[in-house]
C-alpha cells in the first residue's frame, strides 16, 4: 500500500485524556479514534492488526476441532431470565427496548446464547463434545472506561463454548484449549503467563488467565524461574512446610525497649538500628465480630484472602484505632502478642525469626528478645502476600518473579452453571436424560492490540512484534530525485512477489517527517532509499527494535528483507 493514499492520520499530540501508553500511541499513530467513553473507531492500521490477530486466533482453534458461529450481538430478555442473569447482572449489562417494548441485552458475553442454539440441535451423546465459537463485538457498559482500548465499553472479543457429557471430557478439553492459547500467543510474538485464576488450589485450578507481562499492567503476578507455575499475588501459594527455627536457648529473656512515639514499622527498625525483618508486625483485625491477630516478619504483607479462608470468616475488617486501643492496651503501632488476649495468627515465617522485636501492648514501648513459643504461641499457617524470591508453592525448587500483566484471554471450566437452569440436556447411552458439562474460552481481541503496544513500545512510538504488525516493512524515500523514486518502486513489487507487506512510504514529506512517522506507527523493518543509493546503489534497511542497522545492496535487499520477515514469522509457528 501507498502510504499517500491510506487513511494514516498521525498526530503530534495525545488527546489529553489519554494516560497509558497504548492508548496515547494508537491514537497518535492513527490507528483508532474515541466516538465516545470507551466507544473506538478502527483506522485502517488498526483493522489490519485486529485482521492479524484473528486470523492466529482461528487458524489455531480450527486446527484445536473449534468451529466459528456468529450470534447475534443484541439478545432477547427472556434468554437472560432462564439464566438468571438478567436479575444479577448490574449496570454494566445495557438493556434496550424495541418499538414493541421487548426488552434486549447488547451481549457482554454469550452463554446464553450459545445454550439456546445448542439445546435445541443437539439432543444426544453421540454428537457430543462440541465447541463452537465467535469472534464478535461485546459490550460492557463500565462505570468509567479508560486507557483506550485496555478497558473500552465495546470491544472485539473472541468467546468459545465447549459442551461435554461428562466432567472428564470437559477437563480434557481445557487442556486442548489451554494448550490452544499457548500457542496463539506465541505466534502473537507476545511474552505472556498463563496464570492460575483460582484460590488456593494447588493441584492445578480450572481456571486460567492469560497475562501479557508490561510493566504498566493492572494485575500483580508471580511465576516460577522452575516450574510453570504463576498466580495473582494475591492468589499465589507458598510452601508449607515450616522451616527449622533457630536456637534460641541461650536467648535472654524478653525485655522492654523505650521507643517514644515510632510506631510504624520503618520508623521501629530505624530507632533500633535493625532491619524490619528482625521486626514482628503485629494486625488486628475483626473477624465475623470477634477480634483476632494476625503475626508477620516487618517487611511483609498481610494476605487478606488467605487470612479470611484459613478463619472461615465471612466478614475480615483491620480494627479501628479505638478498637486496637481497647485490645492492645496501648496506642496504634504499640501492639504485639506477648500477653495479647485475643487468639493469634502466625505466618510461616515467624517460626523462623529468631528473637524478635515486637510491640509490648504499652505506649512508647517495644519487646525485644522475643521469642515464638517462648513468649507467646499462635497458630501458623501461610498468611501472607507472595512476593519476589519467594519459594514456589507448587514445585518448591524455583522462585518467584514478580511481574505487571494485562488480562488477554481467559479458560474456565464451567460446569453445569448454565446447561441446568436452561435445560441444556441430552439423552446418555443408558438413555438417562442429563445436563452437558460446558467450559467457556475467551480472548479479548481489541485487548491483545492494546497489550501488545504496552509491552512493546519506546519513547518514539510502537514495536510491533512481526506477527502483529500492520505491516511488515515500511518502504522510505528520501530526497526528490527520479531515480529514488524509480529504485522504491522496484524494491516495493519485489518485496511484494515475495509475500511481504509493505507500507511504501511515497509522500513528498522530508525525510525527518517520514521517519518519525515510521516510528510511530512501529512498523518492525525500515528501508531507506536515498540520494545515496544513486551513486553507491546501497540502501539502507533499520530494524524498530534496534537490533539491526545497516546498508545492504539494492539488488538483494528485497531477499534479505523477506527472509527476515518469514524467519521470524515461522518463528512463532515452530515455537508454537
Ligand atoms: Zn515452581
Amino acid at each position: 500500500m501507498r502510504f499517500s493514499q491510506m487513511l494514516i492520520p498521525t498526530l503530534k499530540e495525545a488527546p489529553s485524556d489519554a494516560r497509558v501508553p497504548s492508548h496515547v500511541l494508537l491514537v497518535r499513530a492513527g490507528y483508532i479514534r474515541q466516538v465516545a467513553a470507551g466507544i473506538f473507531s478502527l483506522l485502517p492500521l488498526g483493522m489490519r492488526v485486529v485482521h492479524r490477530i484473528e486470523r492466529i486466533v482461528r487458524q489455531e482453534l480450527n486446527r484445536a476441532g473449534a468451529m466459528e458461529v456468529l450470534l447475534p450481538m443484541v439478545h432477547p430478555a427472556p434468554l437472560w431470565q432462564e439464566s438468571g442473569r438478567w436479575q444479577v447482572y448490574g449496570p454494566q449489562l445495557l438493556r434496550l427496548r424495541d418499538r414493541k417494548e421487548f426488552e434486549f441485552a447488547l451481549a457482554p458475553t454469550a452463554e446464553e446464547a450459545i445454550v439456546a442454539l445448542v439445546r435445541d440441535d443437539v439432543r444426544s451423546y453421540r454428537r457430543l463434545p462440541l465447541n463452537l465459537y465467535q469472534i464478535q463485538d461485546k459490550f460492557r457498559d463500565e462505570d468509567r472506561p479508560r486507557a483506550g482500548l485496555m478497558r473500552g465499553r465495546e470491544f472485539i472479543m473472541k468467546d468459545g463454548y465447549s459442551f461435554h457429557v461428562d466432567e472428564e471430557d470437559a477437563r480434557r478439553e481445557y487442556q486442548n484449549m489451554y494448550d490452544t492459547y499457548t500457542r496463539i500467543f506465541r505466534r502473537c510474538g507476545l511474552d505472556f503467563r498463563a496464570v492460575e485464576a483460582d484460590t488456593g488450589n494447588i493441584g492445578g485450578s480450572l481456571s486460567h488467565e492469560f497475562q501479557v507481562l508490561a510493566d504498566t499492567g493492572e494485575d500483580s503476578i508471580v511465576s516460577c524461574d522452575a516450574c510453570d507455575y504463576a498466580a495473582n499475588v494475591e492468589k499465589a501459594v507458598l510452601r508449607r512446610q515450616v522451616g527449622e527455627p533457630p536456637d534460641t536457648s541461650a536467648t535472654p529473656p524478653c525485655s522492654p525497649v523505650h521507643t517514644p512515639g515510632v510506631g510504624r514499622i520503618e520508623e521501629v527498625a530505624a530507632f533500633l538500628q535493625t532491619e524490619p525483618q528482625r521486626l514482628l508486625k503485629t494486625l488486628l483485625y475483626i473477624a465475623d465480630g470477634k477480634p483476632v491477630a494476625a503475626l508477620l516478619r516487618g517487611d511483609r504483607q498481610l494476605n487478606e484472602a488467605k487470612f479470611r479462608t484459613l478463619l472461615g470468616a465471612s466478614q475480615l475488617d483491620p480494627a479501628s484505632d479505638a478498637q486496637v486501643r481497647q485490645l492492645s492496651g496501648a496506642e496504634v503501632g504499640f501492639a504485639g502478642p506477648v500477653g495479647l488476649a485475643v487468639p493469634l495468627y502466625a505466618d510461616l515465617e515467624v517460626v523462623e525469626m529468631g528473637p524478635a522485636f515486637c510491640g509490648a501492648n504499652r505506649t512508647d514501648y517495644h519487646l525485644q528478645d522475643v521469642v515464638f513459643g517462648r513468649d507467646y504461641q499462635a497458630q501458623v499457617a501461610d498468611l501472607r502476600v507472595a512476593a519476589a524470591g519467594d519459594p514456589c508453592g507448587r514445585c518448591e525448587r524455583g522462585r518467584y518473579r514478580h511481574h505487571r500483566g494485562i488480562e488477554v484471554g481467559h479458560v474456565f471450566f464451567l460446569g453445569t452453571r448454565y446447561s441446568e437452569p436452561m435445560r441444556c440436556e441430552f439423552l446418555d447411552r443408558e438413555g438417562r436424560l442429563r445436563p452437558m458439562v460446558m467450559g467457556c474460552y475467551g480472548i479479548g481481541i481489541t485487548r491483545v492490540v492494546a497489550a501488545a503496544v504496552e509491552q512493546n513500545h519506546d519513547e518514539h512510538g510502537i514495536r510491533w512484534p512481526m506477527a502483529l504488525a500492520p505491516f511488515h516493512v515500511i518502504l522510505v524515500t528520501a530526497g526528490l530525485e527520479p531515480g529514488i523514486g524509480e529504485m522504491a518502486r522496484r524494491i516495493y513489487d519485489d518485496l511484494q512477489v515475495r509475500g511481504v507487506d509493505v507500507l511504501y512510504d511515497d509522500r513528498d514529506e522530508r525525510p525527518g517527517v517520514k521517519f518519525k512517522d515510521a516510528d510511530l506507527i512501529g512498523i518492525p523493518v525500515r528501508i531507506t532509499v536515498g540520494r545515496k543509493a544513486l551513486s553507491d546503489g546501497m540502501v539502507e534497511v533499520r530494524r524498530r527494535d534496534g537490533k539491526l542497522d545497516t546498508r545492504v545492496p539494492l539488488q538483494e535487499v528485497a531477499s534479505v528483507v523477506s527472509s527476515m520477515v518469514q524467519r521470524e514469522l515461522e518463528m512463532g509457528v515452530a515455537g508454537a
